[in-house]
């Protein structure tokens, strides 16, 4: 059975896209069999951001009645499989949110983990992603214009029937994660997943299209996003090097094996 996850926030720019993208190649690399959908079917980053931008069919076509969701599913980075949106507007303007329920049914079998990234703001398209997830994730920066924004998304996504499961605090600076997670606890009634440090490899890894997690894979926020996909997949990761013990083993084989 596959568990759906949908990252969403208030307001744009918070780090939806580069949670799901970094979350979901982590969960991929740690042999979930994960897949990440753009369903901010208006902005449509997640694509762009991989590099995906040029490719025949998206989750347009399929929110449009007009391709099935197994010919909009792409490999990416680390393994994840990719559902991007497409960059049209009219492709937009035919596409229908409520069909994302469907769609979902469709790769039920398929899947550990579905990662949806929800447009901001409460538009229809922004509320289908809210009900259908099995847990919403509310990605938060530590400002309170960011916070109260997550407040109003929190309070629809449980009028819309949806369970919030914890808050993921990124862009993180100097102030101490627990003054930080016990703020956000308070005024927002959610338990904190996780704190993502401000880190400029966000965005020298994002230029490349290459997820962060992948191209700085040492880099903090790199270990903050891995450590909340583990906790996301009850993983236990090896605490200095923030990885599944399974994978560090394979990695020391290959390595000892090499100098033989
Ligand atoms: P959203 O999808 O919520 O609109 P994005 O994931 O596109 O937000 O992030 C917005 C911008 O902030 C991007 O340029 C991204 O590279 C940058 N960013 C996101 N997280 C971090 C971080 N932890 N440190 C530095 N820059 C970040
Ligand atoms: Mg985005």
């Amino acid at each position: 059975m596959v568990r759906v996850f949908t990252f969403a926030s208030g307001k744009g720019g918070t780090g939806k896209t580069t949670m799901t993208i970094n979350i979901g190649t982590s969960l991929a690399k740690f042999g979930k069999r994960t897949c990440i959908m753009d369903a901010d079917i208006g902005m449509a980053n997640l694509g762009l951001s991989l590099g995906l931008e040029g490719v025949p069919v998206t989750l347009h076509e399929v929110l449009a009645g007009k391709a099935s969701i197994h010919d909009a599913v792409y490999e990416g980075p680390g393994g994840v499989q990719v559902v991007p949106s497409g960059i049209s507007l009219q492709g937009f303007q035919q596409s229908d949110p409520e069909l994302l329920g469907d769609v979902l049914k469709d790769l039920t079998d398929r899947l550990d983990f579905l990662l949806i990234d929800a447009p901001a703001g409460i538009s229809r398209d922004g509320v289908v992603p809210l009900a259908i997830a099995d847990d919403v994730i509310l990605v938060v920066n530590p400002e309170l214009s960011s916070i109260v924004d997550a407040m109003k998304t929190k309070i629809l996504a449980e009028v819309v029937g949806g369970h919030v499961r914890g808050v993921i605090v990124n862009r993180a600076t100097s102030e101490s994660a627990a003054t930080v997670s016990q703020k956000m606890e308070k005024v927002l009634g959610a338990r904190v997943i996780g704190l993502v440090p401000e880190d400029q490899n966000v965005r020298r890894a994002a230029s490349a299209k290459v997820p962060v997690v992948i191209k700085y894979p040492t880099s903090g926020s790199s270990v903050a996003v891995r450590r909340i996909a583990a906790g996301l997949a009850g993983i236990t990761i090896d605490r200095e090097l923030m990885e599944p013990k399974s994978t560090f083993i394979e990695r020391f084989t290959k390595v000892f094996r090499g100098k033989r």
